[in-house]
């Protein structure tokens, strides 16, 4: 287990931008991952209130032969920078819109949330992917969430809106993720057609400690209630943050209080044994 994690020390680093020779190296893995079978769909569940599993979202993981289990902090900020994200963030879709159409039959869960790294959104036939990924598989349309970035928005402002605009007609529903970390969010909530904010766990982590945390989550869920947005908090840890989000209103939550992220077979094994 020491050797595995010296590895991985060695692999962070090469991330980071240690040498290019690196990077290269772990772009060529990660093309070969893709490929070769290695990633992984984990889910984490969303539960409405605190109280009703609603769905879940979909999180990436990378099972390297050699190197283990890599979280996507070790890969997909790397993969962000070429079309290598274009090729992870296909894979991951369309296991979504698969898993998607095994679970439609289920009324219980409405929904499964993926993520949509800017350059994957930005490509041409981005909608037609979706719509090619939905059919195929049989998925509800509604029962789609793409978590998007502010990111999102330093392209063509109207290529965006009329992208998202298409697929909201189909019922698709947008996510805007790590809400409040980025530099104008309010500004974006009032000109994209989106259905939902996520509240970035750094804001939910110190809300029944902090008093100025406390507030901003506050002003954010009335802002997000004026506009009919759905509110999801992530990275609840507490049974007292729980209690603090449940006094604001009926918000969709999300952390380990209610389940780590696990990989989607055993995920399902749970909710249908
Ligand atoms: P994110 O979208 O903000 O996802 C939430 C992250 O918070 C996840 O980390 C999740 O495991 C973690 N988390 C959830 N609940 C808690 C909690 O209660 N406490 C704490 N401390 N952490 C919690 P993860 O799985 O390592 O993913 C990291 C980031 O990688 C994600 O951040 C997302 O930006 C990106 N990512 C993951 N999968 C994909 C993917 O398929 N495509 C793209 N483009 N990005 C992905
Ligand atoms: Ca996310
Ligand atoms: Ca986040
Ligand atoms: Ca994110």
């Amino acid at each position: 287990a020491k050797l595995e994690g010296g590895s991985r020390i060695i692999f962070f680093k090469a991330v980071m931008g240690e040498t290019i020779k690196e990077r290269y190296r772990i772009e060529r893995e990660l093309r070969h991952a893709i490929t070769r079978n290695q990633l992984r769909m984990y889910v984490q569940p969303q539960w409405e209130g605190g109280c009703k599993p609603v769905g879940v979202e979909a999180l990436i993981r990378w099972e390297h032969p050699q190197r283990g289990l890599i979280l996507p902090g070790m890969f997909i900020p790397l993969a962000e920078t070429s079309d290598l994200i274009v090729a992870v963030d296909r894979w991951m879709l369309d296991a979504v819109c698969r898993l998607l159409g095994r679970l439609e039959r289920d009324q219980q869960l409405t929904r499964v949330s993926v993520n949509i790294s800017p350059r994957h959104f930005q490509q041409p036939d981005f909608v037609e992917e979706v719509k090619r990924k939905l059919s195929l598989s049989g998925a509800d349309p509604a029962q789609l969430v793409l978590e998007v970035t502010e990111g999102l928005v330093i392209g063509d402002f109207a290529d965006v809106i009329a992208k998202m605009t298409e697929l909201r007609a189909m019922g698709v529903h947008f996510s805007m993720d790590d809400f409040g970390t980025g530099y104008s969010s309010l500004a974006y909530l009032k000109r994209l057609p989106i259905h939902e904010i996520k509240i970035d766990k750094s804001f939910i982590q110190d809300i029944t400690t902090n008093p100025n945390d406390a507030a901003l989550v506050e002003s954010i869920v009335a802002v997000a209630q004026h506009l009919h947005l759905q509110v999801v908090a992530e990275g609840v840890e507490t049974p007292e943050q729980a209690a603090f989000l449940n006094r604001l209103g009926t918000i969709i939550h999300q952390g380990y209080l209610y389940g780590r992220p696990q990989p989607v077979e055993q995920w399902l094994e749970q909710i249908s044994p």
